[in-house]
């Protein structure tokens, strides 16, 4: 049972097949099965998973039809959650408990779903390989000398390993989209706005963006009509109708325009992906679709402007972690500014030390023009070319990531580490939806399909993504069927 989908496991719960009680203790033996080779989950709640699945259980019993009333989630670290830990992967939250719960975390507890455990992380969301953790790395259970991306590579690893029947994630670059395709699952990031933002630890809070990580494109539309709408605590989410997601998922694709970037199929580009992707198109060809190539002008831009603008709001969000109200505090400071300076070099890694200096030097008086403005105006640019590109097309598409998951170990270098999210970025950049989902192998490593859509066209990316997944079957192997976990 625990490898079915999220449909698939509310429909056997209807018909009385299996309970939520039955289905939690399933994955909680899994995960204490598998967790100890992924690291996939930082917190595991059996006692308290149990009880929601028993609620769950009554509340069916009564009548209640909620799809996601029963199953089983897991939550990326960075959402806080009362009454269990959020340590957004670092030392220095590694004790925190919220007074509160993040908005998402509600409206899912609202839907009756039972929380299984927080996951893995790269530290405060910084990175791509999920190496970055305080709590060590997370492995692909593809391959456990790979990493699974990151910086959501928990709730990937753990959805693609069965660990979970659906996890929650964060993309502020690519994080839920890259650590997707590395682990061969289906990871939506909503437009800039779509979902609430109160409550999951701020990065870079104009990219920021929390979506659904899961098992498939109908998957995450049921959890988007539960994680969408206008939040009064977050004035940047959206004062946007939100549509049932699952409404349109069975439209064809007759029809449907699909743009190719040329920029996507540049150097760079592994000669596997490559194919892969060309084929994936060939199949919406084959179902009615038009494919058109399409110019991204700028998109070479998007990863330098990035590492301007989310290190600059990173500086400033982070300046929030000093020792006094909340998080790891040095050992007997001798006065304030010691307690400041050791608690924040004692509790932060060194990426998340390294994008504070960046941040904190391209905002500082004199840089700020030539840096942080320049980067807006680059990233306005950018988005132009989306708008551009959308006069002509309904969706895009190309690869998720360049190649397929990487050695643990292998990428020490910043600069290439960052190189990772070359396709996804300029998505954040202009705010707009984007899902990976699995369209084929290259060495029994899964490679993913990145399909964007225009300003809040969730709906349009969603049953472009849907229809793929009924006429291919990618998105329905499993690591163990491949010598994985
Ligand atoms: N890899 C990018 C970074 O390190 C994006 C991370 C993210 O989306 N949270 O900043």
């Amino acid at each position: 049972m625990i490898e079915k989908t999220v449909a698939e496991l509310s429909a056997a719960m209807t018909s009385g097949d299996i309970s939520s009680v039955e289905l939690t203790q399933s994955y909680l033996d899994r995960i204490h099965k598998a967790n100890d080779s992924l690291n996939a989950f930082i917190t595991v709640c059996d006692d308290t998973a149990l009880e929601q699945a028993r609620v769950a259980d009554k509340s069916r019993a009564q009548g209640n039809q909620n799809p996601l009333l029963g199953i089983p989630l897991a939550h990326k670290d960075i959402f806080c959650t009362t009454g269990i830990k959020t340590t957004c992967g670092s030392k220095m939250l590694h004790n925190f408990i919220s007074p509160y719960n993040a908005t998402v975390v509600d409206k899912f507890n609202q839907a009756g779903v039972v929380t299984l455990g927080k996951t893995n992380m790269d530290e405060f969301a910084m990175g791509s390989s999920n190496e970055t953790s305080f709590f060590g790395p997370v492995r692909n259970p593809w391959d456990l000398e790979k990493v699974p991306g990151g910086s959501s590579g928990g709730s990937a690893a753990a959805v693609a390993a069965d660990l979970c029947a659906m996890a929650t994630g964060t993309d502020t670059g690519g994080s839920i989209r890259q650590p997707a395709a590395f682990c061969g699952v289906t990871g939506f990031k909503p437009s800039y706005g779509r979902v609430s933002r109160w409550g999951m630890i701020a990065f870079a809070s104009s990219l920021d963006q929390a979506g659904p990580i899961c098992k498939s494109a109908e998957d995450a539309a049921l959890m988007m009509n539960v994680m969408a709408g206008i939040d009064l605590k977050d004035s940047t989410s959206a004062d946007r109708e939100v549509e049932d997601y699952t409404a349109t998922l069975s439209d064809s694709v007759k029809g449907l325009r699909i743009g190719i970037p040329k920029q996507h199929f540049t150097e760079g580009l592994s000669a596997d992906v490559e194919k892969s992707i060309r084929e994936a198109l060939r199949e919406y060809e084959a179902a009615g679709a038009i494919l058109k190539e399409i110019n991204l002008p700028n998109s070479h831009l998007s990863v330098p402007a990035y590492y301007v603008v989310a290190p600059a709001e990173a500086s400033a969000n982070l300046s929030r972690f000093d020792g006094v109200r909340y998080g790891h505090r040095c050992d007997n400071p001798l006065d304030l500014e010691d307690m400041y300076k050791r608690s924040r070099s004692e509790g932060f890694g060194d990426e998340v030390k390294r994008r504070i200096l960046i941040g904190t030097y391209a905002l500082s008086a004199g840089f700020y023009d030539a840096y942080y403005r320049k980067a807006q105006k680059i990233r306005r640019l950018i988005k132009n070319d989306f708008d551009e590109a959308f006069k002509e097309v309904d969706v895009i598409a190309g690869p998720t990531s360049p190649h397929t998951a990487f050695g643990i170990g292998a990428k020490t270098d910043p600069v290439t580490m960052y190189l990772e999210d070359i396709y996804t970025i300029a998505v954040n950049l202009a705010g707009l939806p984007g899902i990976s989902i699995p369209a084929g192998f290259s060495n029994d490593l899964p490679i993913g399909l990145h399909i964007v859509g225009p300003d809040f066209g969730e709906s349009k990316v969603l049953n472009a993504a849907h229809q793929f997944q009924l006429f291919t079957d990618w998105h329905k192997a499993k690591p163990a069927a491949k010598g994985g976990i």
